[in-house]
C-alpha cells in the first residue's frame, strides 16, 4: 500500500515546472494523465517519441478479459531447446540474450507454484473484472464508444484431438468464473462463415470486445487530455532524483534531452523502458524484461470476421480493425535493443493459410513489432511510493490495453487528495505493489 494515507505526500512549493511529470505518452501514461487532469493537478507527459507510437501502437486490440492465467507457464523452459532452434516459431529466445532471460524465466518457474499462482491470478482477475466497465466510463467520457466493438472474441481448434485441451481449459475458467460458451463447429460456420470447415469448434467469450484501432484510442484520448490542460513534451528522459534540498524541498528532477524538468510528483509509464528510473527513484531494481510481439495487417481483408478469433494450435489471433484484418502474436526474447525480425510477422501470414476457405490476401500488408513489458510474476506494477513522490504504471505484458482504463482510475484514485478529516479510500492494490520485488 502508499507509504503514507493522510496526504497526497508530494510537496508544495512554487518552484516546480508541473505537479505530475508522467514519462511515458502510450496508453497506459496517457489514459493516467487525463485522470490525473480530470483531479485538477497540472500534468506533463513526456515522451521520446509521439503519443502511441510504442507497444500500444501495434497490438491486437482485444479487450481480453477471459485471459486470467499467465501467458508463460512451465512448458517455457521445456520448449527452450525448440525456441532456441526455431527463429520462426511461436516463441523464440535469442541466444544473445539467454543469460538476461534466465533469471526472469526462473523467477517465473518460481511463480508458478501454488500459492504466487492464485496471487497472479486473483490480480489479473481484479483488473480484468473492471477493465469494460472502466473502458466504457472513459470512452463515454470522451465520446469515442465508437472505437470499442463488444462482440465477443472466439477461441478455435482444428485437431480433433485438441478438444480434451479445449474442454480442460473451459473447466479452469469456469472455476474463474469466467463467462464461456462451447462452441460446435457449426456454431463457428454460422458466425464466422468465411472461417475454414474443417474447424472443430471453440470456446466464445461473450464479455469480451475489441478496439477497431489501438492507435486512435492512444490518439483520442491524448486529444482529450490535451483539451484538459495537458502538455505533451517530445523528450527522452534520461534520468530522475528525488529532490531534497532547495526552497522546495522534496519533488522530483527529471534529467532530459533538453534539460531538467522539476515535478511535485513523477508517473512512471514508459512501458518496456521502465525499470532504469524506477531504479534510481526508488532503489528497487525491478525483474522488467520485454516479450516481443509482431502484427502484419492486411488492409485489403474487410469483413472476414465478426470479432477477434484466436487459434489454439497454431497460436496468434486475428482481430477485424477499421484498416483491415491484423494478425498478432508470437513472444520473442530479445530484449529492447536488437531489431525487429520481421520475417516473424510475416510468418503470421502463413499461419493463417488453411484456416479460411479461402487465403487471406497479403497485399499492402504492413509488418510492425512492439516491446511488452513483463513481470515474472505476471502481473503489472500500480503503486505510489517514495512519500507519494512517485507513481508506477507499468509492467502490464499481454493485457496492457485491456488493463489501462482502470488503471488509470486506480493512479487517479492513488494520487487524489484525502477528503479532509476522512482515511483515503483506496482500491486494493497490494498484488501490484512495487516492493514485492
Ligand atoms: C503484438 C502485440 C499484441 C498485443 N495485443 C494485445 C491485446 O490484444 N490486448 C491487450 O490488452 N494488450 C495487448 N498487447 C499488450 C499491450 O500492447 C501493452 O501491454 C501496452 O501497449 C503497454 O502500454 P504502455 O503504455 O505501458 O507501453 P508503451 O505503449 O510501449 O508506451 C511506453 C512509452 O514510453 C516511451 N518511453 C520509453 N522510455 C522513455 C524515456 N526514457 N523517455 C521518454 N519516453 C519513454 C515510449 O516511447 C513509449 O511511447 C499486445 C502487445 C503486442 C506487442
Amino acid at each position: 500500500m502508499p507509504n503514507d494515507s493522510r496526504s497526497d505526500g508530494a510537496p508544495d512549493g512554487a518552484d516546480v515546472d508541473t505537479d505530475v511529470a508522467v514519462v511515458g505518452a502510450g496508453i497506459i501514461g496517457v489514459a493516467c494523465a487525463l485522470a490525473l487532469a480530470r483531479q485538477g493537478l497540472r500534468v506533463t507527459v513526456i515522451d521520446g517519441q509521439e503519443p502511441g507510437r510504442g507497444a500500444s501502437y501495434g497490438n491486437a486490440g482485444h479487450l481480453a478479459t477471459e485471459q486470467v492465467f499467465p501467458i508463460a507457464d512451465a512448458s517455457i523452459l521445456k520448449r527452450l531447446p525448440a525456441m532456441l532452434m526455431d527463429p520462426l516459431g511461436p516463441l523464440r529466445l535469442d541466444w544473445k540474450h539467454l543469460p538476461r532471460a534466465l533469471p526472469w524465466f526462473a523467477r517465473l518457474l518460481l511463480n508458478l507454484r501454488p500459492a504466487p499462482f492464485r496471487r497472479t491470478v486473483a490480480g489479473i482477475r481484479a483488473l480484468n473484472e473492471n477493465s469494460l466497465d472502466a473502458w466504457r466510463r472513459l470512452l463515454r467520457s470522451i465520446g469515442g464508444e465508437d472505437l470499442l466493438v463488444q462482440e465477443g472474441s472466439l477461441l478455435v481448434f482444428e485437431r480433433p484431438e485438441s478438444r480434451h485441451a479445449i474442454d480442460a481449459l473451459r473447466a479452469r475458467l469456469e472455476q474463474e468464473e469466467v463467462p464461456v460458451d462451447t462452441w460446435r463447429a457449426g456454431a463457428v460456420r454460422d458466425a464466422a462463415p468465411q472461417l475454414s470447415a474443417h474447424l472443430q469448434g471453440g470456446l466464445f467469450f461473450p464479455r469480451t470486445g475489441h478496439f477497431v484501432d489501438p492507435y486512435r484510442v492512444v490518439l483520442r484520448l491524448a486529444e482529450a487530455a490535451q483539451a484538459c490542460g495537458v502538455r505533451f513534451l517530445r523528450r527522452q528522459v534520461r534520468g530522475g532524483r528525488l529532490r531534497d534540498g532547495g526552497a522546495c524541498a522534496g519533488g522530483v528532477a527529471l534529467a532530459t534531452s533538453q534539460g531538467e524538468l522539476r515535478a511535485r510528483r513523477v508517473l512512471i509509464a514508459c512501458g518496456a523502458h521502465s525499470a532504469g528510473l524506477t531504479a534510481q527513484l526508488t532503489g528497487i531494481r525491478v525483474p522488467l524484461d520485454t516479450e516481443r510481439g509482431y502484427h502484419l495487417s492486411l488492409p485489403r481483408e474487410h469483413g472476414r470476421l465478426p470479432f477477434p478469433v484466436t487459434s489454439l494450435e497454431r497460436k496468434f489471433i486475428m482481430t477485424p480493425m477499421a484498416g483491415g484484418l491484423r494478425l498478432a502474436g508470437t513472444v520473442e526474447f530479445a530484449g529492447l535493443k536488437r531489431p525487429a525480425d520481421l520475417k516473424r510477422a510475416w510468418q503470421l501470414h502463413r499461419l493463417s493459410q488453411g484456416l479460411f476457405g479461402a487465403d487471406l490476401d497479403a497485399g499492402d500488408a504492413t509488418a510492425w513489432m512492439g516491446f511488452r513489458p513483463s513481470l515474472p510474476d505476471s502481473l503489472p506494477v500500480i503503486d505510489r511510493v517514495c512519500g507519494g513522490r512517485v507513481l508506477l504504471a507499468f509492467g502490464h505484458q499481454h493485457l496492457g490495453l485491456t488493463h489501462a482504463a482502470v488503471t488509470a482510475e486506480w493512479i487517479g484514485q492513488l494520487a487524489a487528495p484525502p477528503a479532509a478529516g476522512a482515511p483515503r479510500a483506496l482500491p486494493d492494490l497490494a498484488a501490484y505493489r512495487l516492493d514485492r520485488f
